[in-house]
Protein backbone atom coordinates (compact mmCIF):
# COMPACT_ATOMS: atom_id res chain seq x y z
CA UNK A 1 0.00 0.00 0.00
CA UNK A 2 1.00 3.31 -1.05
CA UNK A 3 2.12 6.18 1.73
CA UNK A 4 1.18 9.50 2.69
CA UNK A 5 5.03 10.93 3.13
CA UNK A 6 5.06 14.76 4.53
CA UNK A 7 8.48 16.50 4.48
CA UNK A 8 8.53 17.98 7.90
CA UNK A 9 11.59 19.38 8.08
CA UNK A 10 11.60 22.90 9.81
CA UNK A 11 13.05 24.92 7.10
CA UNK A 12 10.24 23.12 4.08
CA UNK A 13 7.57 23.77 7.06
CA UNK A 14 9.14 27.62 7.00
CA UNK A 15 9.15 27.94 3.26
CA UNK A 16 5.03 26.74 3.08
CA UNK A 17 3.96 29.23 5.20
CA UNK A 18 6.36 32.22 3.15
CA UNK A 19 4.20 30.46 0.31
CA UNK A 20 0.89 30.42 2.03
CA UNK A 21 0.87 34.68 2.75
CA UNK A 22 -1.29 36.12 0.01
CA UNK A 23 1.88 38.79 0.34
CA UNK A 24 4.17 36.51 -1.18
CA UNK A 25 4.99 38.10 -4.64
CA UNK A 26 5.26 35.75 -7.72
CA UNK A 27 9.30 35.85 -7.86
CA UNK A 28 9.33 34.71 -4.53
CA UNK A 29 6.58 32.33 -4.68
CA UNK A 30 8.25 30.49 -7.60
CA UNK A 31 11.53 30.46 -5.84
CA UNK A 32 9.65 28.87 -3.10
CA UNK A 33 8.07 26.21 -5.39
CA UNK A 34 11.55 25.06 -6.56
CA UNK A 35 13.33 25.16 -3.34
CA UNK A 36 10.35 22.69 -2.03
CA UNK A 37 10.70 20.82 -4.83
CA UNK A 38 13.88 20.01 -4.44
CA UNK A 39 13.42 19.13 -0.86
CA UNK A 40 10.95 16.82 -1.47
CA UNK A 41 12.85 15.34 -4.50
CA UNK A 42 15.88 14.85 -1.88
CA UNK A 43 13.33 12.89 0.39
CA UNK A 44 11.45 11.37 -2.31
CA UNK A 45 15.11 9.54 -3.91
CA UNK A 46 15.97 7.83 -0.56
CA UNK A 47 15.26 4.41 -1.89
CA UNK A 48 17.19 4.51 -4.96
CA UNK A 49 20.17 1.61 -4.87
CA UNK A 50 23.61 2.50 -5.19
CA UNK A 51 26.84 0.34 -6.44
CA UNK A 52 30.65 0.41 -5.25
CA UNK A 53 32.80 2.13 -7.93
CA UNK A 54 36.66 2.76 -7.34
CA UNK A 55 37.70 6.10 -7.35
CA UNK A 56 41.16 7.79 -7.08
CA UNK A 57 41.26 10.52 -4.78
CA UNK A 58 44.44 12.69 -4.13
CA UNK A 59 45.69 10.17 -1.79
CA UNK A 60 44.80 6.81 -2.38
CA UNK A 61 42.56 4.15 -3.85
CA UNK A 62 39.42 3.92 -2.51
CA UNK A 63 35.62 2.25 -3.04
CA UNK A 64 32.77 4.63 -2.98
CA UNK A 65 29.23 4.18 -3.83
CA UNK A 66 27.58 6.00 -6.35
CA UNK A 67 23.91 6.01 -7.79
CA UNK A 68 23.36 2.95 -9.35
CA UNK A 69 20.78 3.30 -12.25
CA UNK A 70 20.28 7.35 -13.25
CA UNK A 71 17.41 6.64 -15.39
CA UNK A 72 14.85 8.85 -14.12
CA UNK A 73 11.92 10.58 -15.45
CA UNK A 74 10.14 13.84 -14.11
CA UNK A 75 6.70 14.52 -15.27
CA UNK A 76 5.16 17.74 -14.75
CA UNK A 77 1.37 17.98 -14.75
CA UNK A 78 0.58 20.91 -17.03
CA UNK A 79 0.90 23.90 -16.18
CA UNK A 80 1.72 24.16 -12.51
CA UNK A 81 3.91 21.13 -12.66
CA UNK A 82 6.34 23.10 -14.48
CA UNK A 83 7.31 25.14 -11.62
CA UNK A 84 8.50 22.26 -9.58
CA UNK A 85 10.51 20.88 -12.36
CA UNK A 86 13.59 22.68 -11.84
CA UNK A 87 13.74 22.09 -8.32
CA UNK A 88 14.13 18.50 -9.22
CA UNK A 89 16.45 18.41 -12.42
CA UNK A 90 19.04 19.90 -9.54
CA UNK A 91 19.04 16.62 -7.68
CA UNK A 92 18.44 14.65 -10.64
CA UNK A 93 20.48 16.40 -13.64
CA UNK A 94 20.46 13.66 -16.06
CA UNK A 95 16.60 13.01 -15.74
CA UNK A 96 14.51 13.31 -19.06
CA UNK A 97 11.34 15.54 -18.73
CA UNK A 98 7.93 14.26 -20.05
CA UNK A 99 4.94 16.60 -20.19
CA UNK A 100 1.27 15.56 -19.30
CA UNK A 101 -1.36 18.24 -20.38
CA UNK A 102 -5.21 18.07 -19.22
CA UNK A 103 -8.06 20.52 -18.50
CA UNK A 104 -11.29 19.53 -16.89
CA UNK A 105 -14.09 18.78 -19.35
CA UNK A 106 -16.95 21.28 -17.85
CA UNK A 107 -19.74 19.39 -18.65
CA UNK A 108 -18.84 16.07 -17.15
CA UNK A 109 -16.02 17.35 -15.18
CA UNK A 110 -13.72 14.61 -15.52
CA UNK A 111 -9.86 15.17 -17.01
CA UNK A 112 -9.37 15.30 -20.57
CA UNK A 113 -5.75 14.73 -21.94
CA UNK A 114 -4.96 17.54 -24.53
CA UNK A 115 -0.99 17.01 -24.29
CA UNK A 116 1.48 14.36 -23.79
CA UNK A 117 5.20 14.14 -24.82
CA UNK A 118 6.84 11.51 -23.12
CA UNK A 119 10.47 10.13 -22.98
CA UNK A 120 10.84 7.31 -25.46
CA UNK A 121 12.31 4.74 -22.91
CA UNK A 122 9.52 6.07 -20.19
CA UNK A 123 8.73 2.25 -19.26
CA UNK A 124 12.13 1.55 -17.87
CA UNK A 125 12.82 4.47 -15.67
CA UNK A 126 11.85 5.46 -12.54
CA UNK A 127 8.82 8.31 -12.90
CA UNK A 128 8.47 11.22 -10.45
CA UNK A 129 5.09 13.07 -11.46
CA UNK A 130 4.94 16.45 -9.91
CA UNK A 131 2.30 18.59 -9.54
CA UNK A 132 2.40 21.25 -6.64
CA UNK A 133 -1.81 21.09 -5.57
CA UNK A 134 -3.23 17.64 -4.95
CA UNK A 135 -6.78 19.02 -5.08
CA UNK A 136 -9.77 16.53 -5.95
CA UNK A 137 -6.76 14.03 -7.46
CA UNK A 138 -8.59 13.79 -10.94
CA UNK A 139 -5.40 15.28 -12.55
CA UNK A 140 -2.94 13.14 -10.70
CA UNK A 141 -5.26 9.98 -11.32
CA UNK A 142 -5.37 10.25 -14.77
CA UNK A 143 -1.64 11.20 -15.38
CA UNK A 144 -0.89 8.55 -13.74
CA UNK A 145 -3.34 5.90 -15.81
CA UNK A 146 -1.01 7.57 -19.13
CA UNK A 147 1.81 6.44 -17.63
CA UNK A 148 0.55 3.25 -17.01
CA UNK A 149 -0.55 2.87 -20.08
CA UNK A 150 2.97 3.71 -21.51
CA UNK A 151 4.25 0.72 -19.68
CA UNK A 152 5.57 2.17 -16.50
CA UNK A 153 4.47 -0.17 -13.54
CA UNK A 154 2.84 1.32 -10.84
CA UNK A 155 5.65 0.70 -8.34
CA UNK A 156 7.98 2.80 -10.72
CA UNK A 157 5.73 6.20 -10.17
CA UNK A 158 6.22 8.38 -7.32
CA UNK A 159 3.68 11.84 -6.81
CA UNK A 160 5.22 14.83 -5.32
CA UNK A 161 2.86 17.69 -4.29
CA UNK A 162 3.73 20.85 -2.49
CA UNK A 163 0.75 20.66 -0.47
CA UNK A 164 -1.87 17.75 -0.36
CA UNK A 165 -5.98 17.37 1.25
CA UNK A 166 -7.71 14.44 2.29
CA UNK A 167 -9.66 14.40 -1.07
CA UNK A 168 -7.03 14.52 -3.18
CA UNK A 169 -5.00 11.60 -1.06
CA UNK A 170 -7.91 9.61 -1.15
CA UNK A 171 -8.85 9.72 -4.26
CA UNK A 172 -5.34 8.61 -5.54
CA UNK A 173 -4.55 5.62 -3.07
CA UNK A 174 -8.30 4.55 -4.22
CA UNK A 175 -7.19 4.43 -7.67
CA UNK A 176 -3.86 3.59 -7.62
CA UNK A 177 -3.08 2.19 -3.94
CA UNK A 178 0.32 1.46 -4.88
CA UNK A 179 1.30 5.50 -5.06
CA UNK A 180 3.57 6.70 -3.14
CA UNK A 181 2.61 10.22 -2.77
CA UNK A 182 4.80 13.22 -0.96
CA UNK A 183 4.34 16.49 0.35
CA UNK A 184 5.24 19.09 2.11
CA UNK A 185 2.06 19.89 3.72
CA UNK A 186 -0.97 18.11 4.40
CA UNK A 187 -4.03 20.33 4.55
CA UNK A 188 -7.48 20.66 6.26
CA UNK A 189 -10.06 20.26 3.47
CA UNK A 190 -10.91 21.40 0.08
CA UNK A 191 -13.75 24.13 -0.18
CA UNK A 192 -17.00 24.24 -2.23
CA UNK A 193 -14.13 26.13 -5.06
CA UNK A 194 -12.10 23.63 -5.41
CA UNK A 195 -9.28 24.86 -3.02
CA UNK A 196 -7.37 23.80 -0.40
CA UNK A 197 -8.05 25.12 2.80
CA UNK A 198 -5.72 26.35 4.28
CA UNK A 199 -3.78 26.39 0.92
CA UNK A 200 -1.50 28.31 -1.03
CA UNK A 201 -4.48 29.99 -3.51
CA UNK A 202 -4.08 28.87 -7.51
CA UNK A 203 -0.77 27.86 -7.84
CA UNK A 204 -0.81 28.56 -11.59
CA UNK A 205 -1.89 32.07 -11.17
CA UNK A 206 0.57 32.92 -7.88
CA UNK A 207 3.26 30.99 -10.33
CA UNK A 208 2.76 32.28 -13.76
CA UNK A 209 1.61 35.98 -13.01
CA UNK A 210 -1.72 35.27 -14.40
CA UNK A 211 -3.96 36.33 -11.40
N1 LIG B 1 -5.27 24.13 -7.59
C1 LIG B 1 -4.68 25.21 -7.03
O1 LIG B 1 -3.89 25.89 -7.66
N2 LIG B 1 -5.00 25.51 -5.76
C2 LIG B 1 -5.86 24.79 -5.01
O2 LIG B 1 -6.09 25.12 -3.85
C3 LIG B 1 -6.45 23.66 -5.62
C4 LIG B 1 -6.15 23.34 -6.91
Amino acid sequence: MGQLHIIDHPLAVDKVSLLRSKDTGNKEFRELIEEVATMICYEATRHIPLKDIEIITPVCKTICKIVADKKFAIIPILRTGIGMTDGMIKLMPTAKVGHIGLYRDPQTLLPVEYYCKLPSDISCREVFVVDPMLATGGSAVAAIDVLIKNGVPANHIKLLCIVTCPEGVSMVHERHPEIDIYSAAHDSHLNDLGYIVPGLGDAGDRLFGTE
